[in-house]
């Protein structure tokens, strides 16, 4: 009797450490996955002369948790990793030097190694390796999955990029998700970009809160100025999803990452190196 109340008494001990502040060991590594470069950024809401930036960058992120891995993001199109300058219409260039799979495998990883896949959103510059991770449990918005299998009526998503996790293993999603049930990974909702685009909270023991933007912005000038794309496919929507992020980062005392924002992956350290 002694032996199963101590037992019991641990357990508590134990999942009072799991939902207190004291995280989880968990590691994020950030992959440079692809740059877009823009002659004109009108496409952004914002005039040329608001911000001098021209060139945005592509990351994938791995996020490393006692209890999986999930891939955050998934980069550019494979098929354009080491080609060089890829020259596309409207004065629009891309640049991939090596492939998301080419730099796991540099970590000794697979596609394999992956238990969970989560998009913020799935335009081709987030998907570009997605059919990849076909093996991987997909964490997606309903609105998102409906507009991306569905009914593809929006020409940034390129099907053919992720058409093979149509009938992945997956985790529909109705708003925000706890991903390991200890409130350190946690996919917020922030629809507005597309329908079912998301931002992802981590509560990193080390380095603090931080949000991953998708692209909520674009810019810090999308930020400061509150600009939505003309291509996003609900202004008054973003700018509810910004209100709420936004309050998000004040109440988590949160440092938010522009995902395509080149300033900062300048300063990043990029995988193997991670943050914890
Ligand atoms: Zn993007």
């Amino acid at each position: 009797m002694i032996h199963r109340r101590i037992a019991v008494l641990s357990l508590a001990a134990l999942s009072l450490f799991a939902t207190g502040r004291s995280q989880a060991d968990v590691r994020l590594y950030v992959f440079d996955c692809g740059l877009i470069g823009a002659a004109d950024i009108s496409m952004f809401n914002l005039t040329n002369e608001e911000t001098p930036v021209r060139e945005l960058f592509v990351p994938c992120y791995l996020i490393e948790h006692p209890e999986g891995r999930l891939l955050w993001d998934a980069g550019l199109p494979l098929a354009m990793a080491g080609q060089g300058r890829i020259e596309e219409e409207g004065g629009v260039y891309m640049r991939y030097e090596k492939s998301l799979i080419d730099q796991l495998a540099d970590m000794d990883l697979s596609p394999a190694d992956i238990d969970l896949v989560a998009f913020s959103h799935m335009h081709y510059d987030h998907v570009g390796a997605a059919n990849a991770f076909a093996g991987s449990k997909l964490l997606i918005q309903n609105t998102e999955y409906d507009a991306a299998f569905n009914e593809v009526t929006n020409p940034v998503f390129q099907p053919d990029l992720y058409a093979d996790l149509k009938d992945s293993d997956r985790l529909i999603l109705e708003g925000d998700h706890d991903v390991f049930g200890d409130g350190s990974v946690m996919i917020i909702s922030a629809p507005g970009h597309t329908p079912g685009h998301q931002v992802l909270l981590l509560r990193l023991a080390n380095s603090g809160n931080l949000v991953l933007s998708g692209d909520l912005y674009h810019f810090q000038m999308s930020r400061k100025l509150r600009r939505a794309p003309t291509f996003n496919t609900d202004a008054e929507e973003t700018f509810r999803s910004m209100d709420k992020v936004e309050a998000l980062i004040e109440a988590e005392d949160a440092t938010l990452w522009i995902e395509h924002e080149k300033a900062l992956a300048d300063r990043l350290q990029m995988a193997p190196a991670y943050y914890d």
